[in-house]
């Protein structure tokens, strides 16, 4: 850039004049002890005026146009100043334009002489326009405070919500955080939103640890495929076990990280009821062995496996001897105890894969997978006797005995029931036989005649 020799020919003060003007500033010389002042152009266009209309001007003009609670402050800093206390004086003040609105200016200057006796006598400086800067000073600061709101309203909210709403990201190098977490995390995993900011791995520490792989296999779902995930599972926090639904939505950052935004919901009583509704509907209430629905059901199980080429089954159908006396001489109630006590002695005898199921009012059925008809035979044969010898408190004088029919599955069959027919029947036969003993079907019990 090539200067103008003559520029350089100009006295100080003239090309310090030249340096302001560019800079826009507006500037003012007054003298504290006459009330004397310069302005210069600027300072007049600041508020909409030509100098020359300012004219006369005196630290009147200056003080007409300033905001009066402004006035105040810039009195108190031009005494601190005086005094020696600041090096500058600054100041920010609202003035009055033309037009009637205000403008914001900041003001910067310094004594430059002092009266022989030490009284402060002239000072100057520079008068900007800060009016779009202290705009949007206001307008952030509003924002702030908006924005400060509806933080509390969410925090609020969220407080009611049994869960944690949450933001958790995962950055290139695998580590991760929860740079937001709402209070309600420390209620399901135990874990401060200031610790889950710092490091997100003790968050997945509380998760049970038969599903925390399951969970991390959903989180990679989601970054894989982009789509919400979406999980239950459990989470362990002072010992006591919980079901948390999450869901949250993945977003993608240039530099690599994932940041889901989401919630995690409590959901433990609804899986509670769940569960309930499940069992209610599988099993018995009086005995808590599978109901006729469920064994049916299993059995339909077994009979396709049978079908696709699987192992052979067993059933083996129990019935009470003689039931209706005991409900006659001790009454239904006594009946019921007996039943409960009596499916419990069996349950007690049977493999982990059985299934022990009320089929009929005091009739059982177990359903034996992978089983031949020696093995059934000899199942049936220890329940009999265990049953025979079963002593029921209060009640030594009571004693019960069952017949057990058998009968093993068949390839040719068409229905899972068929096998149910021929253990009825073998029971049958038993009941005919004396009673309290195991029968196997064979074909000669299906035969007509
Ligand atoms: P059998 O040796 O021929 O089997 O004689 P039984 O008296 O056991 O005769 P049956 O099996 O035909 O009758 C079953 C009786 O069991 C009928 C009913 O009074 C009784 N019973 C059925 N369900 C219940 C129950 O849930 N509670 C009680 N207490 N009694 C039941
Ligand atoms: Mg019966
Ligand atoms: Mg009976």
């Amino acid at each position: 850039m090539a200067f103008d020799s003559s520029y350089l020919q100009q006295d100080e003060a003239s090309r310090l004049k030249t340096i302001l003007e560019g800079t826009g500033a507006g500037t003012w010389e007054w003298n504290v002890q006459t009330g004397e002042t310069i302005f210069n152009g600027r300072w007049a266009e600041i508020i909409g005026y030509s100098l020359e209309e300012l004219q006369p001007t005196s630290i009147e003009t200056w003080m007409a146009f300033a905001h009066p609670d402004d006035l105040a402050v810039s009195d108190q800093r031009l005494n601190a100043h005086f005094r020696g206390d600041t090096e500058y004086y600054e100041c920010e003040a609202r003035m009055r334009h033309r037009d009637g609105h205000w403008v914001w200016v900041r003001d910067y200057g310094r004594l430059v002489s002092r009266t022989p006796e030490g009284e402060p006598e002239w000072i100057s400086g520079t008068h900007i326009e800060i009016s779009s800067s202290k705009h949007y000073e206001q307008k952030l600061e509003l924002i702030k405070a908006e924005q400060q709101q509806t933080i509390e309203h969410f925090e609020k909210m969220s407080s009611l919500l049994p869960g944690v709403i949450f933001q958790f990201e995962v950055r290139p190098d695998g580590t991760m955080s929860f740079p937001y977490a709402s209070a309600g995390i420390e209620r399901v995993y135990g874990v401060t939103p200031e610790q889950a900011k710092a490091d997100g791995s003790i968050v997945f520490n509380a998760i049970h640890p038969e599903d925390r792989k399951y969970v991390d296999q959903m989180i990679n779902l989601s970054r894989e495929s982009g789509e919400n995930w979406i999980c239950e599972y459990r989470v362990v926090n002072e010992g006591v076990t919980n079901w948390v639904l999450g869901r949250s939505k993945p977003e993608f950052k240039p530099d690599g990280t994932v940041l889901w935004h989401g919630a995690n919901l409590d959901i433990t009583s609804q899986k509670a009821l769940e569960e309930q509704l499940r069992q209610s509907s599988t099993t018995d209430d009086l005995t808590g062995t599978a109901n006729r629905r469920r064994f049916t059901e299993v059995l339909g199980w077994e009979f396709q496996r049978l079908k696709r080429n699987g192992a052979g089954y067993a059933v083996v159908l129990i019935d009470f001897d003689w039931f209706k006396k005991v409900n006659d001489r001790y009454g239904h109630h006594v009946g019921d105890l007996v039943l409960k006590e009596t499916a419990n002695r069996i349950k007690n005898e049977l493999r982990s894969g059985d299934t022990l199921g009320r089929i009929g009012g005091e009739e059982f059925a177990v359903l034996m997978p992978q089983s031949d008809e020696a093995s059934a035979r000899q199942l049936a044969e220890r329940l009999r006797q265990s049953v025979e010898e079963l002593e029921f408190v209060g009640f030594t004088e009571l004693r019960g005995t069952i017949t057990c029919g058998v009968a093993i599955s068949d390839k040719a069959d068409e229905k899972p029931s068929q096998i149910l027919v021929r253990a009825d029947q073998a029971m049958y036969r038993g009941k005919a036989q004396g009673r309290n003993q195991v029968v196997v079907f064979d074909q000669t019990l299906s035969d007509p005649g």
